[in-house]
């Protein structure tokens, strides 16, 4: 992909939305990154529109917990959103690197992704799709929730979105396609700290072992605030 504006430096991965490259924003000469959204969506009758008027909500939020967008492109049907490079690690890998977070760690994420849907909710837009894999912690500690506004597009052009990502983090009323709220992403920020503190899933039928099973030390006031 050639382009006088941004130049791809290099790859960062594959995700279940699109391709993320690493990139240099010419005229500023800064770092971004570059999201190529995958066809499979992007072909599908009325994303681009949908995108469209997404993208217009997500260019007014302005948060430091919250993966910066700066711009979308279309270049011949394939859309790129830029946005702002985090130096870190996504809080799935750093699961799975750890097993379990120690507490005082894994509260300061929680309440870093909290800060975030604090702001998304008090402008009324809610993520839909908060889980370990959205959650990039940087070299500092601080976590940045990513991929606004995608599985909202997604959920009103797809029937199959909820096959498309893990149901693990979604709360019930979402999983049986009912009406949501922005209790969605609360919902979704306990099942994620629930999982940084266990090392395990949280269970979805039943309710889950108090936190000190797997860790004695674990204080109980963070099971109620679960
Ligand atoms: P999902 O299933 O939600 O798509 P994913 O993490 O597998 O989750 P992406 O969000 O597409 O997929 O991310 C792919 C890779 O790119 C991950 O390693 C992620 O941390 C990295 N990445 C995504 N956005 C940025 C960014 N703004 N800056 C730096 N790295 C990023």
């Amino acid at each position: 992909y050639e382009s006088t504006n941004y130049a791809v430096v290099g790859n960062i991965g594959v995700g279940g939305f699109g391709t993320v490259y690493k990139g240099i924003q010419i005229s500023l000469n800064r770092e971004v990154a570059i999201k190529v959204l995958h066809l499979q969506f992007t072909e599908m009758p009325g994303f681009v529109e949908k995108f469209q008027s997404e993208a217009k909500i997500l260019a007014t939020l302005n948060h430091q917990n919250i993966v910066q967008v700066y711009d979308i492109l279309n270049e011949e049907g394939t859309y790129f959103i830029i946005m702002e490079y985090v130096k870190g690690e996504p809080l799935k890998t750093l699961m799975e690197r750890k097993k379990r977070i120690p507490a005082d760690e894994a509260v300061k994420i929680a309440k870093d992704i909290g800060n975030a849907l604090r702001y998304t909710h008090s402008k009324n837009i809610i993520h839909r799709d908060i889980k370990p894999a959205n959650i990039i912690v940087t070299e500092e500690g601080a976590s940045k929730v990513t991929d606004f506004g995608i599985a909202k597009v997604l959920t009103e052009v797809s029937t199959s979105f909820t096959r498309v990502g893990t149901l693990i983090y979604a709360a019930p009323e979402q999983i049986n396609g009912e009406p949501i709220d922005t209790r969605c992403d609360i919902y979704a920020l306990g099942a994620t700290l629930y999982h940084m503190l266990s090392g395990t899933m949280p269970p979805t039928n039943q309710p889950p072992l108090p936190l000190s099973s797997f860790k004695a030390s674990i204080p109980a006031i963070l099971d109620k605030i679960v």
